[in-house]
Protein backbone atom coordinates (compact mmCIF):
# COMPACT_ATOMS: atom_id res chain seq x y z
CA UNK A 1 0.00 0.00 0.00
CA UNK A 2 1.46 3.36 -0.45
CA UNK A 3 1.12 6.74 0.70
CA UNK A 4 -1.25 7.56 -2.38
CA UNK A 5 -3.90 5.12 -1.63
CA UNK A 6 -4.73 6.98 1.66
CA UNK A 7 -5.23 10.27 0.09
CA UNK A 8 -8.87 11.07 -0.46
CA UNK A 9 -8.89 13.80 -3.68
CA UNK A 10 -8.99 17.38 -2.36
CA UNK A 11 -8.57 15.90 1.16
CA UNK A 12 -4.66 15.87 1.85
CA UNK A 13 -3.12 17.50 -0.82
CA UNK A 14 -0.16 18.17 1.17
CA UNK A 15 0.83 15.15 2.77
CA UNK A 16 2.96 13.96 -0.38
CA UNK A 17 5.29 16.53 0.99
CA UNK A 18 5.02 15.09 4.33
CA UNK A 19 8.50 13.95 4.74
CA UNK A 20 10.24 16.90 3.82
CA UNK A 21 8.52 18.73 6.31
CA UNK A 22 10.78 16.85 9.69
CA UNK A 23 13.36 19.01 8.55
CA UNK A 24 11.86 22.04 9.94
CA UNK A 25 13.58 20.88 13.40
CA UNK A 26 15.06 23.79 15.93
CA UNK A 27 14.37 22.59 19.48
CA UNK A 28 15.79 19.60 21.27
CA UNK A 29 14.56 19.08 25.37
CA UNK A 30 17.57 20.07 26.95
CA UNK A 31 18.71 22.52 24.99
CA UNK A 32 18.86 26.20 24.40
CA UNK A 33 16.26 26.80 21.84
CA UNK A 34 19.27 27.53 19.28
CA UNK A 35 17.54 29.80 16.50
CA UNK A 36 17.36 32.07 19.82
CA UNK A 37 18.40 35.96 18.77
CA UNK A 38 16.70 38.13 21.63
CA UNK A 39 17.74 39.23 24.82
CA UNK A 40 15.10 36.62 27.26
CA UNK A 41 16.80 33.98 29.27
CA UNK A 42 16.50 30.48 27.62
CA UNK A 43 14.16 28.14 28.36
CA UNK A 44 14.90 24.37 29.07
CA UNK A 45 13.43 21.64 31.25
CA UNK A 46 15.68 19.57 34.33
CA UNK A 47 16.16 15.61 34.17
CA UNK A 48 13.42 15.03 36.67
CA UNK A 49 13.16 13.07 39.64
CA UNK A 50 11.23 9.73 38.97
CA UNK A 51 8.38 8.41 41.20
CA UNK A 52 9.41 7.84 45.05
CA UNK A 53 6.71 6.16 47.09
CA UNK A 54 8.05 8.64 49.88
CA UNK A 55 7.71 11.84 48.94
CA UNK A 56 5.91 14.21 46.23
CA UNK A 57 8.51 15.29 44.35
CA UNK A 58 7.67 13.89 41.42
CA UNK A 59 5.14 16.67 41.22
CA UNK A 60 7.98 19.46 40.60
CA UNK A 61 8.89 20.69 37.43
CA UNK A 62 11.74 22.53 37.25
CA UNK A 63 11.73 25.55 34.79
CA UNK A 64 15.53 26.52 34.10
CA UNK A 65 17.20 29.23 32.31
CA UNK A 66 20.64 30.17 31.84
CA UNK A 67 20.73 33.64 33.64
CA UNK A 68 20.44 31.04 36.19
CA UNK A 69 16.81 32.05 37.46
CA UNK A 70 15.05 29.37 38.52
CA UNK A 71 11.23 28.59 38.42
CA UNK A 72 10.02 25.63 40.55
CA UNK A 73 6.52 24.83 39.34
CA UNK A 74 4.57 22.89 42.18
CA UNK A 75 2.00 21.48 40.46
CA UNK A 76 0.41 19.82 43.47
CA UNK A 77 0.11 23.73 45.36
CA UNK A 78 -1.02 25.12 42.07
CA UNK A 79 -3.63 22.46 42.13
CA UNK A 80 -4.81 22.50 45.92
CA UNK A 81 -4.98 26.20 46.09
CA UNK A 82 -6.47 26.82 42.70
CA UNK A 83 -3.71 29.56 41.39
CA UNK A 84 -0.76 29.81 39.66
CA UNK A 85 1.91 32.03 42.45
CA UNK A 86 2.67 35.29 41.30
CA UNK A 87 6.64 34.03 41.43
CA UNK A 88 5.94 31.37 39.21
CA UNK A 89 4.51 33.46 37.05
CA UNK A 90 7.14 36.23 36.99
CA UNK A 91 9.33 33.33 36.00
CA UNK A 92 7.62 31.93 33.67
CA UNK A 93 7.22 35.48 31.79
CA UNK A 94 11.27 36.18 32.69
CA UNK A 95 11.52 33.16 30.34
CA UNK A 96 9.79 35.09 27.23
CA UNK A 97 6.86 32.37 27.35
CA UNK A 98 4.22 35.07 27.19
CA UNK A 99 5.67 35.91 23.40
CA UNK A 100 6.54 32.63 22.58
CA UNK A 101 5.00 33.31 18.90
CA UNK A 102 4.86 37.83 19.04
CA UNK A 103 7.46 38.90 15.98
CA UNK A 104 10.86 39.96 17.73
CA UNK A 105 10.23 43.65 16.85
CA UNK A 106 7.47 43.70 19.21
CA UNK A 107 9.32 41.77 21.93
CA UNK A 108 8.60 38.90 21.71
CA UNK A 109 10.74 35.11 20.87
CA UNK A 110 8.97 35.39 16.98
CA UNK A 111 9.28 31.39 17.26
CA UNK A 112 7.18 29.45 14.26
CA UNK A 113 4.65 26.78 14.95
CA UNK A 114 7.17 23.99 14.99
CA UNK A 115 9.13 25.68 17.80
CA UNK A 116 5.68 26.39 19.49
CA UNK A 117 4.93 22.61 19.45
CA UNK A 118 8.10 21.72 20.62
CA UNK A 119 7.99 24.41 23.80
CA UNK A 120 4.15 23.00 24.34
CA UNK A 121 5.92 19.62 25.33
CA UNK A 122 7.52 21.16 28.53
CA UNK A 123 4.74 23.42 29.31
CA UNK A 124 2.00 20.92 29.10
CA UNK A 125 3.72 19.31 32.36
CA UNK A 126 1.37 21.25 34.40
CA UNK A 127 -1.98 21.65 33.16
CA UNK A 128 -2.69 25.09 34.61
CA UNK A 129 0.27 26.87 33.46
CA UNK A 130 -0.37 25.35 29.70
CA UNK A 131 -3.74 26.79 29.74
CA UNK A 132 -3.18 30.08 31.27
CA UNK A 133 -0.21 30.15 28.65
CA UNK A 134 -2.58 29.27 25.56
CA UNK A 135 -5.42 31.62 26.73
CA UNK A 136 -2.77 34.18 26.76
CA UNK A 137 -1.03 33.94 23.36
CA UNK A 138 -3.04 30.76 21.50
CA UNK A 139 -6.15 32.69 21.48
CA UNK A 140 -6.26 35.60 23.91
CA UNK A 141 -3.71 38.24 21.28
CA UNK A 142 -3.83 35.74 18.53
CA UNK A 143 -6.62 38.34 16.79
CA UNK A 144 -4.53 40.74 17.04
CA UNK A 145 -1.60 38.77 15.32
CA UNK A 146 -3.12 37.46 12.67
CA UNK A 147 -6.02 39.92 11.74
CA UNK A 148 -4.83 43.32 13.88
CA UNK A 149 -3.43 46.05 11.49
CA UNK A 150 0.48 47.76 12.41
CA UNK A 151 -1.10 50.42 15.22
CA UNK A 152 -2.63 47.60 17.23
CA UNK A 153 -0.03 45.60 16.99
CA UNK A 154 2.46 48.44 17.89
CA UNK A 155 0.06 49.46 20.77
CA UNK A 156 -0.65 46.32 21.99
CA UNK A 157 2.26 43.52 21.08
CA UNK A 158 4.97 44.67 23.33
CA UNK A 159 3.42 44.67 26.78
CA UNK A 160 1.60 41.02 25.56
CA UNK A 161 5.42 39.98 24.95
CA UNK A 162 6.74 40.43 28.38
CA UNK A 163 3.98 39.49 30.42
CA UNK A 164 3.02 42.64 31.75
CA UNK A 165 -0.31 42.06 29.76
CA UNK A 166 -2.52 39.37 29.98
CA UNK A 167 -4.72 38.32 27.43
CA UNK A 168 -7.52 36.52 27.27
CA UNK A 169 -10.32 34.82 24.14
CA UNK A 170 -14.01 36.14 25.36
CA UNK A 171 -15.87 34.29 22.86
CA UNK A 172 -18.61 31.92 24.61
CA UNK A 173 -21.36 33.05 26.46
CA UNK A 174 -24.65 31.93 28.92
CA UNK A 175 -26.69 30.59 25.86
CA UNK A 176 -24.21 30.49 23.73
CA UNK A 177 -20.76 27.39 23.75
CA UNK A 178 -20.28 25.41 20.45
CA UNK A 179 -22.96 27.13 18.52
CA UNK A 180 -21.04 30.50 18.94
CA UNK A 181 -22.55 32.21 16.04
CA UNK A 182 -25.80 33.00 18.27
CA UNK A 183 -23.89 35.13 20.85
CA UNK A 184 -25.39 38.16 22.29
CA UNK A 185 -22.99 40.41 23.74
CA UNK A 186 -24.00 43.73 21.24
CA UNK A 187 -21.47 46.55 20.39
CA UNK A 188 -23.62 49.74 18.84
CA UNK A 189 -21.96 52.63 17.15
CA UNK A 190 -22.41 56.12 19.47
CA UNK A 191 -23.48 58.58 17.33
CA UNK A 192 -20.26 60.47 16.76
CA UNK A 193 -19.30 57.47 14.99
CA UNK A 194 -15.71 57.01 17.03
CA UNK A 195 -16.81 54.47 19.50
CA UNK A 196 -19.19 51.30 19.96
CA UNK A 197 -20.80 50.81 23.43
CA UNK A 198 -20.56 47.00 24.34
CA UNK A 199 -23.42 45.46 26.51
CA UNK A 200 -22.86 41.60 27.58
CA UNK A 201 -21.87 38.64 29.37
CA UNK A 202 -18.92 36.40 28.36
CA UNK A 203 -18.87 33.25 30.70
CA UNK A 204 -15.84 30.37 30.85
CA UNK A 205 -13.15 33.01 30.30
CA UNK A 206 -9.55 31.73 30.95
CA UNK A 207 -7.59 34.51 32.34
CA UNK A 208 -10.58 36.30 32.49
CA UNK A 209 -10.02 37.32 36.37
CA UNK A 210 -6.93 39.11 35.43
CA UNK A 211 -6.62 40.00 32.13
CA UNK A 212 -6.10 43.70 31.12
CA UNK A 213 -6.56 43.28 27.60
CA UNK A 214 -9.41 40.79 25.65
CA UNK A 215 -10.43 39.74 22.28
CA UNK A 216 -14.03 39.93 22.96
CA UNK A 217 -17.20 39.09 19.57
CA UNK A 218 -20.40 41.10 19.55
CA UNK A 219 -23.06 41.19 17.21
CA UNK A 220 -22.81 44.47 15.50
CA UNK A 221 -25.39 45.99 12.76
CA UNK A 222 -23.86 46.37 9.40
CA UNK A 223 -25.55 47.46 6.31
CA UNK A 224 -24.76 44.86 3.24
CA UNK A 225 -24.52 46.14 -0.83
CA UNK A 226 -28.55 45.85 -1.18
CA UNK A 227 -28.72 48.43 1.39
CA UNK A 228 -30.08 46.05 3.98
CA UNK A 229 -29.35 45.89 7.97
CA UNK A 230 -28.00 43.36 9.10
CA UNK A 231 -26.26 41.67 12.42
CA UNK A 232 -23.17 40.18 12.23
CA UNK A 233 -20.31 39.33 14.45
CA UNK A 234 -17.23 41.98 15.06
CA UNK A 235 -14.03 41.50 16.53
CA UNK A 236 -12.73 44.13 19.35
CA UNK A 237 -9.45 45.02 21.25
CA UNK A 238 -11.14 45.77 24.86
CA UNK A 239 -8.75 46.47 27.39
CA UNK A 240 -9.92 46.37 31.27
CA UNK A 241 -9.16 50.12 31.61
CA UNK A 242 -12.02 51.10 29.68
CA UNK A 243 -15.02 51.46 31.91
CA UNK A 244 -17.46 48.81 32.63
CA UNK A 245 -15.50 45.64 32.83
CA UNK A 246 -16.22 43.17 35.57
CA UNK A 247 -15.14 39.65 36.32
CA UNK A 248 -16.94 36.74 38.18
CA UNK A 249 -15.35 34.88 40.81
CA UNK A 250 -13.13 32.55 39.78
CA UNK A 251 -15.03 28.67 39.01
CA UNK A 252 -14.34 25.82 41.35
CA UNK A 253 -12.81 23.41 38.97
CA UNK A 254 -12.19 19.34 38.06
CA UNK A 255 -8.73 20.49 36.90
CA UNK A 256 -6.50 22.62 35.35
CA UNK A 257 -7.72 24.12 38.95
CA UNK A 258 -4.88 26.96 39.13
CA UNK A 259 -5.81 28.27 35.39
CA UNK A 260 -8.16 31.19 36.22
CA UNK A 261 -11.74 30.76 34.29
CA UNK A 262 -14.53 33.75 35.08
CA UNK A 263 -17.49 35.02 33.75
CA UNK A 264 -16.99 39.26 32.56
CA UNK A 265 -19.51 41.66 31.81
CA UNK A 266 -19.77 44.48 29.82
CA UNK A 267 -21.44 47.40 30.78
CA UNK A 268 -22.04 50.08 28.40
CA UNK A 269 -18.16 49.56 27.60
CA UNK A 270 -16.68 52.37 25.57
CA UNK A 271 -14.61 51.00 23.03
CA UNK A 272 -12.69 53.20 20.24
CA UNK A 273 -13.26 52.29 16.70
CA UNK A 274 -9.69 52.17 16.23
CA UNK A 275 -10.01 48.51 18.11
CA UNK A 276 -12.02 46.56 15.97
CA UNK A 277 -9.56 44.10 14.43
CA UNK A 278 -10.34 43.33 10.57
CA UNK A 279 -13.35 44.53 9.00
CA UNK A 280 -16.26 45.55 11.49
CA UNK A 281 -19.20 42.36 10.29
CA UNK A 282 -15.85 40.05 9.78
CA UNK A 283 -15.59 39.01 13.75
CA UNK A 284 -16.72 35.33 13.09
CA UNK A 285 -14.20 34.38 10.45
CA UNK A 286 -11.43 36.16 12.76
CA UNK A 287 -12.74 34.07 15.94
CA UNK A 288 -12.93 30.81 13.92
CA UNK A 289 -8.96 31.42 12.28
CA UNK A 290 -7.83 32.09 15.82
CA UNK A 291 -9.24 28.59 17.10
CA UNK A 292 -7.92 26.99 14.04
CA UNK A 293 -4.92 28.37 14.25
CA UNK A 294 -4.47 27.10 17.94
CA UNK A 295 -5.72 23.31 18.01
CA UNK A 296 -2.49 21.86 16.36
CA UNK A 297 0.06 21.96 19.51
CA UNK A 298 -2.63 19.75 21.84
CA UNK A 299 -0.61 16.94 19.67
CA UNK A 300 3.07 17.75 21.37
CA UNK A 301 1.82 18.79 24.52
CA UNK A 302 -0.22 15.07 24.95
CA UNK A 303 3.15 13.59 23.92
CA UNK A 304 4.89 15.90 26.68
CA UNK A 305 2.49 14.54 28.78
CA UNK A 306 2.70 10.64 27.65
CA UNK A 307 6.04 10.74 27.71
CA UNK A 308 6.56 11.94 31.73
CA UNK A 309 4.21 9.40 32.51
CA UNK A 310 5.97 6.62 30.88
CA UNK A 311 9.17 8.05 32.63
CA UNK A 312 7.06 7.99 36.13
CA UNK A 313 5.45 5.05 35.98
CA UNK A 314 8.41 2.31 34.29
CA UNK A 315 10.15 2.56 37.35
CA UNK A 316 7.12 1.18 39.68
CA UNK A 317 6.67 -1.29 36.95
CA UNK A 318 9.50 -2.84 36.84
CA UNK A 319 9.74 -3.08 40.72
CA UNK A 320 6.40 -3.88 42.09
CA UNK A 321 5.94 -7.13 42.50
CA UNK A 322 2.98 -9.12 42.82
CA UNK A 323 2.71 -13.03 42.33
CA UNK A 324 6.32 -13.03 43.14
CA UNK A 325 7.13 -11.00 39.56
CA UNK A 326 7.33 -7.31 38.83
CA UNK A 327 4.62 -5.75 37.21
CA UNK A 328 6.73 -5.24 33.83
CA UNK A 329 6.13 -8.90 33.11
CA UNK A 330 2.73 -9.48 32.99
CA UNK A 331 1.13 -8.85 29.07
CA UNK A 332 -1.70 -6.36 30.06
CA UNK A 333 1.08 -4.27 32.02
CA UNK A 334 3.17 -4.22 29.14
CA UNK A 335 0.71 -3.53 26.82
CA UNK A 336 -0.39 -0.35 28.73
CA UNK A 337 3.25 0.72 27.75
CA UNK A 338 3.03 0.04 24.18
CA UNK A 339 -0.71 1.96 24.09
CA UNK A 340 1.45 4.84 25.72
CA UNK A 341 4.05 4.93 23.57
CA UNK A 342 2.61 3.88 20.69
CA UNK A 343 -0.12 7.31 21.36
CA UNK A 344 2.92 9.60 21.80
CA UNK A 345 4.62 8.85 18.86
CA UNK A 346 1.49 9.28 17.06
CA UNK A 347 0.53 12.18 18.29
CA UNK A 348 4.05 13.65 18.24
CA UNK A 349 4.21 12.80 14.15
CA UNK A 350 0.57 14.70 13.65
CA UNK A 351 1.44 17.26 15.31
CA UNK A 352 4.88 18.48 13.80
CA UNK A 353 3.77 17.24 10.50
CA UNK A 354 1.04 19.91 10.63
CA UNK A 355 3.04 22.65 12.29
CA UNK A 356 5.56 22.28 9.62
CA UNK A 357 2.92 22.60 7.22
CA UNK A 358 1.63 26.14 8.69
CA UNK A 359 5.04 27.56 8.94
CA UNK A 360 5.24 27.20 5.19
CA UNK A 361 5.60 30.47 3.24
CA UNK A 362 1.92 31.88 2.29
CA UNK A 363 0.20 30.73 5.50
CA UNK A 364 -2.03 27.74 4.35
CA UNK A 365 -4.77 27.06 6.01
CA UNK A 366 -4.78 24.16 8.20
CA UNK A 367 -7.99 23.91 10.13
CA UNK A 368 -8.78 20.28 9.05
CA UNK A 369 -5.44 18.97 10.09
CA UNK A 370 -5.63 20.81 13.09
CA UNK A 371 -8.90 19.60 14.59
CA UNK A 372 -7.86 15.96 13.30
CA UNK A 373 -4.43 16.95 16.24
CA UNK A 374 -7.02 18.15 18.26
CA UNK A 375 -9.37 15.00 18.64
CA UNK A 376 -6.65 12.33 18.33
CA UNK A 377 -4.52 13.84 20.92
CA UNK A 378 -7.42 14.88 23.51
CA UNK A 379 -8.81 11.53 23.70
CA UNK A 380 -5.19 9.77 23.49
CA UNK A 381 -3.98 11.76 26.42
CA UNK A 382 -7.13 10.62 28.43
CA UNK A 383 -6.80 7.10 28.21
CA UNK A 384 -3.12 7.24 28.41
CA UNK A 385 -3.52 8.80 31.58
CA UNK A 386 -5.83 6.77 32.77
CA UNK A 387 -3.53 3.60 31.57
CA UNK A 388 -0.38 5.21 33.97
CA UNK A 389 -2.66 5.48 36.40
CA UNK A 390 -4.04 2.19 36.66
CA UNK A 391 0.09 1.16 36.62
CA UNK A 392 0.03 2.13 40.19
CA UNK A 393 -3.14 0.50 41.29
CA UNK A 394 -4.50 1.93 44.27
CA UNK A 395 -1.63 4.48 44.51
CA UNK A 396 -2.61 5.88 41.40
CA UNK A 397 -5.86 7.05 43.01
CA UNK A 398 -4.73 8.93 45.94
CA UNK A 399 -3.70 12.47 45.98
CA UNK A 400 0.36 11.16 46.79
CA UNK A 401 0.65 10.60 43.10
CA UNK A 402 0.14 13.10 40.40
CA UNK A 403 -1.96 10.69 38.29
CA UNK A 404 -5.45 11.89 39.78
CA UNK A 405 -5.00 14.96 38.69
CA UNK A 406 -3.27 14.55 35.46
CA UNK A 407 -6.47 12.88 34.73
CA UNK A 408 -8.61 15.38 36.00
CA UNK A 409 -6.14 17.93 34.31
CA UNK A 410 -6.35 16.40 31.13
CA UNK A 411 -10.34 16.27 31.28
CA UNK A 412 -10.72 19.49 29.36
CA UNK A 413 -9.41 18.78 26.13
CA UNK A 414 -12.04 17.45 25.08
CA UNK A 415 -14.34 20.30 25.77
CA UNK A 416 -13.03 23.92 24.84
CA UNK A 417 -11.34 24.85 21.42
CA UNK A 418 -14.17 23.54 20.12
CA UNK A 419 -15.57 20.02 21.25
CA UNK A 420 -14.78 16.50 19.98
CA UNK A 421 -18.08 16.35 18.52
CA UNK A 422 -18.46 19.99 16.54
CA UNK A 423 -14.79 19.45 15.55
CA UNK A 424 -15.65 15.74 14.32
CA UNK A 425 -18.55 16.86 12.35
CA UNK A 426 -16.34 20.15 11.02
CA UNK A 427 -14.10 17.04 9.92
CA UNK A 428 -16.57 14.71 7.98
CA UNK A 429 -17.83 17.59 6.55
CA UNK A 430 -15.15 19.30 5.38
CA UNK A 431 -13.60 15.52 4.15
CA UNK A 432 -17.06 15.22 1.79
CA UNK A 433 -16.89 18.18 0.15
CA UNK A 434 -15.27 16.72 -2.96
CA UNK A 435 -17.81 14.06 -2.67
CA UNK A 436 -20.49 16.63 -2.07
CA UNK A 437 -19.79 18.56 -5.18
CA UNK A 438 -20.08 15.42 -7.21
CA UNK A 439 -23.16 14.30 -6.12
CA UNK A 440 -25.14 18.08 -5.94
CA UNK A 441 -28.15 17.05 -7.55
CA UNK A 442 -27.34 13.68 -8.50
CA UNK A 443 -28.68 12.09 -4.55
CA UNK A 444 -31.51 13.56 -1.92
CA UNK A 445 -29.27 13.46 1.14
CA UNK A 446 -29.45 15.34 4.28
CA UNK A 447 -25.86 13.96 5.72
CA UNK A 448 -25.70 16.98 8.12
CA UNK A 449 -28.50 15.16 10.39
CA UNK A 450 -26.58 11.73 10.04
CA UNK A 451 -24.22 12.49 13.15
CA UNK A 452 -23.55 8.75 13.88
CA UNK A 453 -22.36 8.54 9.58
CA UNK A 454 -20.46 11.82 10.45
CA UNK A 455 -18.91 10.59 13.53
CA UNK A 456 -17.63 7.25 11.63
CA UNK A 457 -16.13 9.32 8.87
CA UNK A 458 -14.30 11.61 10.61
CA UNK A 459 -13.02 8.40 12.70
CA UNK A 460 -11.75 7.38 9.45
CA UNK A 461 -10.49 9.99 8.62
CA UNK A 462 -8.41 11.18 11.51
CA UNK A 463 -6.87 7.35 11.71
CA UNK A 464 -5.62 7.94 8.28
CA UNK A 465 -4.30 11.36 8.87
CA UNK A 466 -2.82 9.83 11.93
CA UNK A 467 -1.34 6.58 9.66
CA UNK A 468 0.02 8.84 7.28
CA UNK A 469 1.81 11.28 9.34
CA UNK A 470 3.43 8.24 11.15
CA UNK A 471 3.89 6.83 8.03
CA UNK A 472 5.64 9.48 7.03
CA UNK A 473 8.28 10.37 9.46
CA UNK A 474 8.89 6.26 10.04
CA UNK A 475 9.93 6.45 6.17
CA UNK A 476 12.15 9.48 6.73
CA UNK A 477 13.55 8.15 9.62
CA UNK A 478 14.68 4.98 7.69
CA UNK A 479 15.84 7.05 4.68
CA UNK A 480 18.16 9.19 7.08
CA UNK A 481 19.42 6.29 9.22
CA UNK A 482 17.22 6.68 12.16
CA UNK A 483 16.54 3.49 12.00
CA UNK A 484 15.83 1.85 15.77
CA UNK A 485 13.77 -1.03 14.94
CA UNK A 486 11.16 0.44 17.80
CA UNK A 487 10.65 3.38 15.76
CA UNK A 488 10.09 1.60 12.39
CA UNK A 489 8.20 -1.01 14.18
CA UNK A 490 5.79 1.80 15.69
CA UNK A 491 5.10 3.29 12.54
CA UNK A 492 4.03 -0.26 11.62
CA UNK A 493 2.05 -1.42 14.34
CA UNK A 494 -0.08 1.85 13.70
CA UNK A 495 -1.44 0.93 10.55
CA UNK A 496 -3.86 -1.94 11.55
CA UNK A 497 -3.48 -4.28 8.12
CA UNK A 498 0.34 -4.19 8.54
CA UNK A 499 1.56 -7.94 9.65
CA UNK A 500 4.07 -6.49 11.89
CA UNK A 501 0.80 -5.15 13.76
CA UNK A 502 0.82 -8.40 16.30
CA UNK A 503 1.34 -8.89 19.91
CA UNK A 504 4.81 -9.75 19.67
CA UNK A 505 5.49 -6.42 18.22
CA UNK A 506 3.61 -4.47 20.94
CA UNK A 507 5.16 -6.63 23.57
CA UNK A 508 9.17 -5.25 21.99
CA UNK A 509 7.81 -2.16 21.90
CA UNK A 510 6.78 -2.28 25.96
CA UNK A 511 10.07 -4.01 27.04
CA UNK A 512 11.99 -1.98 25.00
CA UNK A 513 10.93 0.99 26.61
CA UNK A 514 10.54 -0.55 30.76
CA UNK A 515 13.83 -1.75 30.22
CA UNK A 516 15.34 1.96 29.59
CA UNK A 517 12.49 3.27 31.90
CA UNK A 518 11.95 5.89 29.03
CA UNK A 519 10.33 6.70 25.70
CA UNK A 520 12.62 5.67 23.14
CA UNK A 521 11.93 6.50 20.08
CA UNK A 522 14.06 9.83 18.00
CA UNK A 523 11.99 12.91 18.20
CA UNK A 524 10.65 13.79 14.68
CA UNK A 525 12.94 17.27 15.06
CA UNK A 526 15.76 15.54 15.48
CA UNK A 527 18.72 15.29 12.51
CA UNK A 528 17.58 18.06 10.61
CA UNK A 529 19.12 19.56 7.82
C1 LIG B 1 -12.07 25.45 31.65
C2 LIG B 1 -12.70 26.12 30.47
C3 LIG B 1 -12.04 27.17 29.85
C4 LIG B 1 -12.63 27.82 28.77
N1 LIG B 1 -12.00 28.91 28.21
C5 LIG B 1 -12.66 29.65 27.29
C6 LIG B 1 -12.10 30.89 26.81
O1 LIG B 1 -11.00 31.30 27.21
N2 LIG B 1 -12.83 31.63 25.93
C7 LIG B 1 -14.05 31.23 25.46
O2 LIG B 1 -14.64 31.94 24.67
N3 LIG B 1 -14.59 30.04 25.87
C8 LIG B 1 -13.94 29.26 26.78
N4 LIG B 1 -14.49 28.08 27.23
C9 LIG B 1 -15.78 27.67 26.71
C10 LIG B 1 -15.68 26.43 25.82
O3 LIG B 1 -15.13 26.77 24.59
C11 LIG B 1 -17.10 25.85 25.75
O4 LIG B 1 -17.33 25.22 27.00
C12 LIG B 1 -17.27 24.88 24.60
O5 LIG B 1 -17.23 25.57 23.39
C13 LIG B 1 -18.60 24.12 24.70
O6 LIG B 1 -19.67 24.98 24.94
P1 LIG B 1 -20.69 24.65 26.14
O7 LIG B 1 -19.89 24.39 27.37
O8 LIG B 1 -21.70 25.73 26.19
O9 LIG B 1 -21.37 23.28 25.74
P2 LIG B 1 -22.61 23.09 24.73
O10 LIG B 1 -22.37 23.82 23.46
O11 LIG B 1 -23.87 23.36 25.46
O12 LIG B 1 -22.49 21.54 24.43
C14 LIG B 1 -22.79 20.52 25.41
C15 LIG B 1 -22.50 19.16 24.77
O13 LIG B 1 -23.33 18.99 23.60
C16 LIG B 1 -22.53 18.75 22.46
N5 LIG B 1 -23.12 19.41 21.29
C17 LIG B 1 -23.48 20.70 21.15
N6 LIG B 1 -23.96 20.92 19.93
C18 LIG B 1 -23.91 19.73 19.26
C19 LIG B 1 -24.25 19.29 17.93
N7 LIG B 1 -24.72 20.13 17.02
N8 LIG B 1 -24.05 18.00 17.63
C20 LIG B 1 -23.54 17.12 18.53
N9 LIG B 1 -23.20 17.47 19.78
C21 LIG B 1 -23.38 18.76 20.14
C22 LIG B 1 -21.16 19.35 22.79
O14 LIG B 1 -20.12 18.77 22.04
C23 LIG B 1 -21.06 19.05 24.28
O15 LIG B 1 -20.60 17.73 24.47
C24 LIG B 1 -13.90 27.40 28.28
C25 LIG B 1 -14.54 26.32 28.90
C26 LIG B 1 -13.97 25.69 29.97
C27 LIG B 1 -14.72 24.55 30.63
Amino acid sequence: MSLSDFITPGLFPRCTEASNLYSTALIRLGQPISVYKCNHPKPFLTKQPTINSNNCQENKCIFFCTCANITIVDSTKIDHEAVIPPETLNGLKELGLFGIQIPEEYGGLGLSNTMYARLGEITSLDGAIAVTLAAHQAIGLKGILIAGNDDQKAKYLPKLATGEHIAAFCLTEPGSGSDAASIQTRATLTEDGKHFLLNGTKFWISNGGWADIMTVFARTEVVDKDGQKKDKITAFIVERAFCGVTSGKPEDKLGIRGSNTCEITFEDTKVPIENVIGEVGGGFKVAMNILNNGRFSMGSAGAGLIKRLIELTSEYACTRKQFSRSLSEFGMIQDKFATMTLNAFVMESMAYLTAGMMDRPGVPDCSLEAAMVKVFSSEGSWICVSEALQVLGGLGFTKNYPYERYLRDCRILQIFEGTNEILRMYIALTGMQYAGKILTGKIKYTIVEEQLVLKKVADVLINLYAMTAVLSRTSRSISIGLSERSLNGLGFVFSPDSPENNDANTKKIAQEVLAKRAYVCSHPLDRTF
